[in-house]
């Protein structure tokens, strides 16, 4: 089964619900994840995806899951593929495998460093940016659909927005058809990126990328991590209630709720949803949002 290019569901014009997971570690996981997409047909996401683990660990897990949800579960599936470790051959060779298997959608990144490097250094016949990468794939395989990630608030290493936005664009020239942004939690953050995008010629879809906090300490890391800033309201509510995860759920729902419901009525092409491999949250939020 062929799957459809993200870029035509878009061009429906109605706000597309995507979901994210991660490939798990061990059998029990998968079950885990089985279970979760599973109870998560309810709700009929527009498209998943699975994540590529850092350092290019997950590939065959990555492609494991992938063939679950999409065989098994029949989602329309976005694998995600980044640059590292991994030669050209090696990238042409993953492209093939992944169109044959009849995907046609592709998260395209540079990919975070191994666990333990704090710097990325491109693998030796490999890739330095994602833009590359979608060159690549576009050379490869023309009816590839792909997206990329975009950073409201720069991405940690730029060393400015404007050279942030340039390496935007150069990925959207190369042949990417929509971004998904990076978490944030304050909706002026991600106006105003769409703004900068805008100006500087950046026309696709840009989807923003929702969280819902399950603990404040995680929260804490992922965003000392991919720099995004966390509200004082958001964090306050958070340190008052931190040694009642059921109450510290309820708050990050609520929050992710009303940034969804503010989005989509400010006309954001859908929302794509981080949820760390668990219905509970992505079902109550589509509870919270039905009309
Ligand atoms: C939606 C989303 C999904 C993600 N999924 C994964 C995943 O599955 N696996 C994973 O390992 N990581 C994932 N990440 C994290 C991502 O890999 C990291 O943020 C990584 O550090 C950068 O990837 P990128 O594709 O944005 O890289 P790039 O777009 O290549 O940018 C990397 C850095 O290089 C700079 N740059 C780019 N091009 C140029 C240029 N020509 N000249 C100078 N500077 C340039 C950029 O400004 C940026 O600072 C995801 C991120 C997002 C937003």
């Amino acid at each position: 089964m062929i799957d459809r290019p993200i870029s035509e569901l878009f061009s429906s014009g109605r706000p597309l619900r995507s979901l994210e997971f991660f490939p798990p570690k061990d059998d029990a996981g998968v079950e885990h994840l089985r279970q979760a997409a599973a109870a998560l047909r309810k709700i009929s996401p527009d498209f998943v995806s699975v994540t590529y683990g850092a350092g290019g660990s997950t590939r065959e897990r990555t492609a494991r899951v992938s063939a679950l949800l999409k065989r098994e579960l029949g989602f329309t599936v976005m694998p995600h593929l980044t640059c590292v470790g991994h030669g050209t051959e090696e990238l042409d060779a993953l492209a093939d495998r992944i169109h044959g298997e009849g995907f046609r959608n592709i998260m395209t990144l540079r990919g975070d460093p191994p666990k333990g490097v704090t710097h990325f250094e491109p693998t030796a016949g490999g890739l330095r940016y994602a833009s590359e990468l979608v060159a690549l794939l576009k050379r490869r395989h023309p009816d590839f659909c792909l997206g990329v990630g975009g950073y409201p608030e720069k991405h940690p290493e730029a060393p400015s927005e404007a050279v942030d936005l340039d390496a935007l664009r150069a990925k959207v020239d190369a042949g990417a058809s929509f971004v998904t942004t990076q978490l944030f939690f304050d909706n002026a953050v991600y106006f105003r990126f769409v703004e900068r995008c805008r100006a500087h010629g950046i026309q696709v879809p840009i989807v923003p990328g929702i969280m819902p906090v399950l603990s404040l300490r995680q929260i804490q890391r992922f965003t000392a991590l991919c720099g995004a800033s966390l509200p004082t309201t958001l964090r306050r509510r958070l340190e008052a209630t931190d040694d009642q995860p059921d109450v510290v759920e309820m708050i990050g729902l609520d929050w992710a709720l009303d940034q969804i419901r503010d989005l989509v009525a400010s006309g954001a092409p859908g929302y794509h949803l981080y949820i760390l491999n668990r219905a509970r949250s992505a079902l109550a939020l589509a509870a919270g949002l039905a009309a």
